[in-house]
């Protein structure tokens, strides 16, 4: 990843979940990193083992406001990721997606600077097509207490590609499929980290719907080398792309491996599913190991190992709230 070395390299969203892992990779492979983050959903300490790195820099702020920072590539991660973080304010999502990236753009059209900008699998909505493809055009409710998140992500790949036809910016956008890992937020709010943190204190594992639902969950460092290589491949530049991985399972099957791997007491219980919330969701991914020659190498069983050593220890365990 030769291509990252001495680069200025802008992560807005840094400090959160994916940043977490990715500025690190960055500042391995000899890039100069500013992270922008408003602490909305991440923290200084996801970045604490980086923290005094001399090739980092950390700033408070908000993407919807106006900003001028050189840089040669940027990764915008910015926007809550999770249901319940994304819908406890969705003016503000929304205007995250769709201001923050204009912002973005305009930089990047004054610069030349190039955007990899973290799109979604909830672009395809509840998907009528199975597994999705990046041609398929997706079923989404543009009024649902989803839409903030879905359609802020839509308006933001309408908004890229018209700065890409019309002035040539060069923009990538990944639609990044459910991705977990150590670091996630114990309150979270999203499926692995939920369960987790319910099996660990022996409360109830809470399944929404009767657990016939599917995700294709990702384990963050595949997730991170995707990002990595999508910024670095030329053929790339206008590129929409699906990173996840294609491993399906239902939402039961994750509870039960996850009692199973913590050795927990914890119960299983139903309660309803929430409004519009997706069936199923499977990534095809042929795109990517064409174009980025990047497959996913960390299987579900050996990611929730991984996952649950960081939830099992410090003071990660907290109670879901
Ligand atoms: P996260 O919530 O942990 O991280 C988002 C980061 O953005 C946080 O540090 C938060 O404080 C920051 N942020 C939010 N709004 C901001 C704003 N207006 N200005 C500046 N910073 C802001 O989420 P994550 O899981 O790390 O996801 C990162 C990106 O990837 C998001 O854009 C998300 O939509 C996308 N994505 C993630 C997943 C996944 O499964 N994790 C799936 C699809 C897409
Ligand atoms: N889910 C669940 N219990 C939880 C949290 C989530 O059954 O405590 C379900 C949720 O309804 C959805 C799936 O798990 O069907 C994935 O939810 P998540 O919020 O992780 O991600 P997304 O819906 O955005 O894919």
């Amino acid at each position: 990843m030769d291509y990252y070395r001495g680069k200025k390299v802008l992560v807005p969203g840094g400090a959160g979940f994916i940043g977490s892992h990715l500025v690190p990779r960055l500042l391995e492979n000899g890039a100069r990193v500013t992270v922008l983050d408003n602490f909305h959903t991440g923290c200084r300490s996801n970045l604490s083992q980086v923290s005094g790195h001399p090739d980092l820099v950390l700033i408070e702020h908000d993407i919807v406001q106006p900003f001028a920072i050189d840089a040669d590539i940027i990764f915008n991660l910015a926007c809550p990721a999770s249901p319940v973080h994304y819908q406890h304010d969705p003016i503000k999502t929304l205007k995250t997606s769709v201001i923050g990236i204009n912002n973005l753009l305009a930089q990047c059209h004054l610069t030349g600077a190039r955007l990899v900008h973290a799109s979604t699998s909830e672009v395809y909505g509840d998907p009528l097509q199975h597994p999705q493809t990046e041609s398929y055009w997706g079923n989404v409710n543009p009024i649902g207490i989803r839409a903030c998140y879905d359609e802020g992500k839509r308006a933001a790949e309408t908004l890229a590609m018209d700065f890409h036809r019309m002035h040539g910016v060069d923009v990538r956008l990944p639609r990044i499929f459910n991705t977990y890992g150590p670091r996630m937020a114990h309150n979270d709010g999203r499926v692995v980290s939920n369960f987790m943190c319910q099996a660990l204190a022996g409360d109830d594992i809470t399944i929404y719907g009767d657990g016939s639902a599917t995700r294709s969950f990702c384990f963050v460092s595949d997730m991170v080398t995707a990002l990595l290589q999508l910024g670095l491949v030329d053929l790339a530049a206008g590129a929409v792309v699906n990173l996840g991985n294609p491993d399906e399972y239902s939402i039961l099957e994750l509870a039960e491996k996850i009692i199973a791997i913590s050795n927990s007491s914890s119960k299983i219980i139903y309660k309803p599913l929430p409004q519009d919330d997706p069936t199923r969701r499977k990534p095809d991914i042929s795109k990517a190991k064409a174009l980025l020659g990047w497959t996913p190498v960390i299987d579900l069983d050996d990611g929730l190992q991984k996952t649950m050593k960081y939830f099992a220890s410090e003071s990660a365990v907290a109670r879901v709230i």
